[in-house]
């Protein structure tokens, strides 16, 4: 007798990807944080989502990793799935078992617990792994940390903000992710652990693991990106390859900080505009 599989093999297209389709989520009954955001992190690739603050960066991200019921919200309408696997209002450690971690804005490691006790606890909702794999994972980790390493019998709490970043991010790595969902991990570091931590997610990335990487920081973030959106009020407002995101005169003023060059002769797209073509950018809506 054989027994059919839980769900139906993914199409070609969805191996290894997560798909995104119209979401929106709530918050409460009154707040809609996102409204019919669609996007997709293809297997093994780097997507970027940039936004201002309160855009709905970090509610993507609960949604997709199921984190949503903590905060009081809820997805109305839509769909995500990773790798052909339906995950829209999963629970967490169904989120976690299909191959898709957190790491969350503001670190929030357990900082009175030690840092090995903290890396084990990334080892919670992992089913079907053995103890060698844990232990394979948690001298990856020390190997791509030495850091944490040097400090596992410490409190996590005395750990610098740098180093308690590398913790959160390692205490993912330990359910050995398909795709790591990133919130802000530059978020309040100085600049030589930014750089640090930019060359963690390239490791972290050609070692074969997807990225979903959320940041403020949109210079780290299109430089790290193959992809890159931009959230605006719950809005996917523009999409497109990273590095012609990077060239783009909105990005560089709005995100970058920067003023447009004299003369440039690149392609300005005026946030109003409806009709016509975009030369430079796949998507621009209003
Ligand atoms: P930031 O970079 O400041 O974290 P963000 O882009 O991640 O911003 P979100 O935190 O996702 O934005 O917030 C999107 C919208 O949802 C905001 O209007 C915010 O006030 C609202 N919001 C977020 N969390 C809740 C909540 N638990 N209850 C009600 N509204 C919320």
């Amino acid at each position: 007798m054989s027994s059919s599989p839980p769900h139906p093999p993914p199409p070609e297209a969805a191996v290894g990807s997560l798909e995104v389709h119209g979401l929106s989520v709530v918050y409460g009954r009154s707040v809609t944080a996102l409204h019919d955001v669609s996007l997709r992190v293809p297997a093994q690739g780097i997507v970027a989502m940039l936004g201002a603050n309160g855009a709905g960066k970090s509610t993507l991200l609960r949604a997709v990793s199921g984190t949503l019921p903590l905060h009081s919200g809820a997805v109305s309408s839509g769909s995500i799935s990773f790798d052909g696997v339906p995950l829209t209002g999963h629970a967490p450690a169904s989120v976690v078992a299909a191959g898709v971690v957190q790491v969350p804005e503001g670190r929030r490691v357990f900082a009175g617990l030690s840092v090995a006790d903290n890396l084990k606890a990334g080892r919670l909702g992992v089913v079907g792994r053995g103890r060698d794999d844990a232990r394979l994972a948690l001298a990856e980790v020390y190997d791509l940390f030495p850091v944490l390493g040097e400090r596992r019998g410490q409190a996590a709490g005395l750990l610098s903000g740098g180093e308690q970043q590398m913790l959160a991010i390692g205490r993912a790595l330990m359910a050995r992710p398909r795709l790591l969902l990133l919130d802000e991990p530059s978020l309040g570091l100085a600049p030589l652990i930014v750089t640090r931590i930019a060359e963690v997610v390239r490791h972290i990335h050609q070692q074969g693991t997807g990225v979903l990487l959320v940041e403020q920081n949109a210079a780290l973030a299109l430089d790290l990106a193959d992809r890159a959106y931009v959230l605006d009020v719950g809005r996917v407002r523009l999409e497109g390859p990273a590095e012609e995101l990077s060239r783009s005169d909105d990005v560089r003023r709005l995100y970058l900080g920067e003023q447009p060059e004299s003369g440039d002769d690149r392609e300005t797209v005026p946030a109003d505009r409806d009709t016509g073509p975009v030369p430079t950018l796949s998507r621009w809506s209003r």
